[in-house]
């Protein structure tokens, strides 16, 4: 019997070798690796006239605007620098709003007018380009025939080497403009909501007598992500397409041993870890932990926290380096949100804090009831995310990550807040009138003589809600694993801004008239946590209850994208974006036609995707099954059964091959749907329509996936890509 490509795939992985040491710490030391290709702050004090470097860093540490005359000076130092470092070529990285990065590489190259070529770069390359902005989505911003777009130098993310076998290159982190100055780009409303964030922060901090302080957002994202063998993942044109699979039935063998959580992890795949991590130490990025995750094949890389502005930068770059080392190991790193139905999905939980220079505004010390500016931060933080919860649901969300929020392990798509047994505490005391005390952590006692005993936390965790307190920050659990993390936090950051202002204007008008601080603050904050804490939940944000308490509370369950996306219209939206200037009516109407359009060509896609595969793959299987079947009770007749075995697979196989042609007839309606329309229309069509449309044909394939014989069923299926590594 021929063997299908299917088994040949487990052969080969049976049989690969495959090349482990490729990195050696023993050798190299992480403290010689880290950095080595970013023109940090190091490189620059090294390279640069003085008054150059600091006026760099005065725009790097200070957000003072950069003195344009500087850039010259930069640019060749940054040449130099690269040139020696085997670069060949100079690239303006941008995020377009596809979420992804992109770039355009030029030469430092350029003809010394006798014939040879001398190596360029000057002041002018460094802070502008000027990249074809037709091809990328602008949602109505700009008409193709209005090509100019423009990339902006950001000296606050420092430029970086991206290696290659055949030669490297220098990337220099950009914003991307219109031509009429409109962002086309996740970055510069990033940029935008840091400084709104700030100015309204330092307003709260010089009431608490600190004044003239610069406020950054910290974040430290946890990626999570799926390998699986490579040699699976070319016969699956799901994942090739789609990033997830479309069929597949569940394992005999899934989570529920909990045996993979923190579990050993495998050689491959530690040693792709290890490659992961000294790739991204090369590039400044500071990743610290890593272990298995809940699913089987699923895996965790978290960094430590930075500002936001640069954690995102450096995220992106931790997807790619993910996504791109996993070859060298024959694997496919799957970055989507929910790449295999029924066990977990990946989310990316955004940890999110403000911070001076030196001081971490969200840390409660010993005794946070006493400490009044904690206190405040904290309130400005909860009113934000119980006054605008709905344009929070809105930044996560995606086609891929309605198909993980609610689905019983990740958190529900209605946005709470937990806040822990001792901040709740304390919550509840200022809203009865004034806070007294704090529960305090203690020390655990093991009864263990041999062991040590334990410093005790002040409260225990919550996996399921989709924003918690988790000891000096809040945890953004509900992003999904592909975003990309600056849409979330320009969303946090103004938020927050705008209740750092609403708060300090308070405090400003109260104190103007006579009240102390503390007078004021104890005045103020009771009201606005009674009125903020209907977004308060620290129960199970998995069950059921939770749902109908959550409607009787009256918050928004937004339950898929297409609920959502209207939101970024809406009225409040606008005029809180445009207050702080972080995007403008045009720009939001922009990214709501551009986020309708990546839903439906998301949710397109995969129609088209499930139908090819139905009818290329699993009916032409399936009707081979069928013949044998057939033929084998027509032999059994043939030799004198009067009820030869096979009669009722043989009737339950037609039904569920009829299931799956109805299923077809309507996919193939549906993704042949054309009309006009704007673009949300056509999401809702996606919705309405074609996930039906699939889900139907999906069960009836994952039935027949139960009944047809192994040899012939084409699809590496979910026992085979989880658990064969
Ligand atoms: P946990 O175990 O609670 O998830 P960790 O200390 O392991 O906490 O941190 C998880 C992530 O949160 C890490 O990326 C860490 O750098 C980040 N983090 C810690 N403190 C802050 C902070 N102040 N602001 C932003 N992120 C932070
Ligand atoms: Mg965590």
């Amino acid at each position: 019997m021929p063997t299908t490509a299917r088994q040949e795939a487990i052969k080969s992985i049976a049989s690969t070798k495959h090349v482990l040491n490729r990195v050696d710490f023993k050798t190299t030391h992480v403290k010689d690796l880290f950095g080595v290709n970013v023109f940090n702050e190091d490189m620059q004090r090294a390279r640069l006239p003085k008054p150059i470097f600091k006026a760099l860093q005065k725009t790097v540490k200070t957000g003072a605007t950069l003195d344009p005359t500087v850039a010259d000076a930069v640019a060749s130092a940054m040449k130099d620098w690269a040139l020696e470092r085997g670069a060949t070529h100079y690239t303006h990285l941008f995020q377009p709003m596809t979420g992804i990065t992109a770039e355009k590489h030029d030469s430092f190259l350029t003809p010394d007018g006798a014939g040879g070529a001398v190596a360029e770069f000057s002041g002018k390359e460094l802070i502008k380009g000027e990249p074809d902005a037709s091809s990328f989505p602008s949602g109505g911003l700009r008409a193709t025939f209005e090509a100019r777009g423009y990339t902006a130098w950001d000296p606050t993310s420092p430029a970086y080497i991206a290696e290659n076998p055949n030669g490297s290159t220098l990337v220099i982190p950009t914003a991307f403009l219109s031509w009429t100055g409109e962002a086309l780009d996740k970055k510069t409303p990033l940029l935008k909501s840091m400084d709104a964030l700030s100015v309204q922060a330092a307003r709260v901090l010089a009431l608490f007598g600190k004044p003239g302080q610069r406020v950054i957002t910290t974040v430290g994202p946890e990626q999570e992500y799926f390998l699986i063998d490579k040699s699976f993942y070319y016969l699956r044109p799901d994942l090739i397409a789609t990033g997830r699979t479309l069929f597949g039935s569940p394992p005999p063998k899934g989570q529920e041993l909990e045996d993979q959580y923190f579990g050993a992890i495998p050689e491959r795949v530690l040693a792709y870890m290890a490659e992961c991590e000294a790739e991204l130490f090369k590039l400044g990025v500071p990743v610290k932990t890593r272990h298995n995750e809940v699913a089987p094949s699923q895996y965790e890389i978290a960094p430590i926290y930075e500002n936001s502005n640069l954690a995102t930068d450096h995220q992106n770059l931790t997807q790619e380096v993910l996504r791109k080392t996993a070859d060298k190991y024959g694997l496919v790193c799957l970055i989507h949100e929910k790449p295999f139905a029924g066990i977990n999905g990946s989310g990316k939980h955004n940890n999110w804090s403000m911070s001076t220079d030196s001081e971490n505004l969200l840390e409660p010390g010993h005794t946070p009831h006493e400490n009044a500016q904690f206190l405040v931060f904290t309130t400005a933080v909860i009113r934000a995310v119980a006054k605008y919860s709905k344009i929070l649901r809105l930044a996560i969300a995606s086609a891929h990550n309605d198909h993980r929020l609610g689905a019983n392990e990740a958190p529900p798509a209605i946005i709470s807040i937990f806040l822990g047994d001792q901040l709740n505490d304390i919550i509840e005391q200022i809203e009865a009138g004034g806070a007294k005390t704090s529960k305090q952590g203690g020390m655990f006692q093991t009864g263990v003589s041999v062991l040590p005993q334990l410093p005790k936390e002040a409260g225990d965790r919550n996996r399921t809600s989709p924003f918690a307190f988790t000891g000096n920050k809040f945890e953004f659990r509900a992003v999904g694993s592909s975003a990309n993390i600056s849409g979330a936090n320009t969303v946090l950051n103004t938020i927050v801004a705008e209740s750092l202002d609403y708060i300090a204007t308070q405090l400003e008008t109260a104190i103007k008239g006579g009240k102390s601080l503390a007078d004021a603050t104890q005045a103020l904050l009771p009201g606005i946590i009674k009125e903020s804490k209907k977004v308060v939940f620290n129960g199970n944000g998995y069950a059921e209850e939770w749902h109908a308490e959550a409607a009787k509370r009256g918050l928004p369950n937004l339950k898929n994208t297409v609920d959502v996306l209207p939101v970024t219209v809406e009225a409040d939206t606008i005029a809180l974006f445009e207050k702080y200037k972080v995007y403008s009516a045009a720009e939001l109407k922009s990214r709501y036609n551009i986020l309708s359009e990546a839903y439906t060509k998301a949710v397109a896609i995969e129609g088209k995707t499930a139908l090819l595969m139905a009818k290329t793959m699993i009916l032409p299987a399936a009707l081979r099954y069928q013949k044998d079947v057939g033929e084998s009770i027509a032999a059994g007749k043939a030799a004198g059964a009067a009820q030869p075995a096979g009669v009722e697979v043989f009737g339950t196989l037609v039904s569920t091959i009829n299931e799956l042609l109805a299923g077809i007839k309507s996919l193939e309606k549906a993704v042949g749907h054309e009309a006009a329309g704007e673009p949300y229309d056509h999401a809702k069509f996606a919705r309405d329509h074609i996930i039906p449309a699939l889900l139907s044909t999906r069960e009836a394939a994952d039935k027949l996936e139960t009944m047809v014989s192994d040899d012939l069923w084409p699809l590496p299926t979910y026992r085979e890509m989880l658990f064969i590594k």
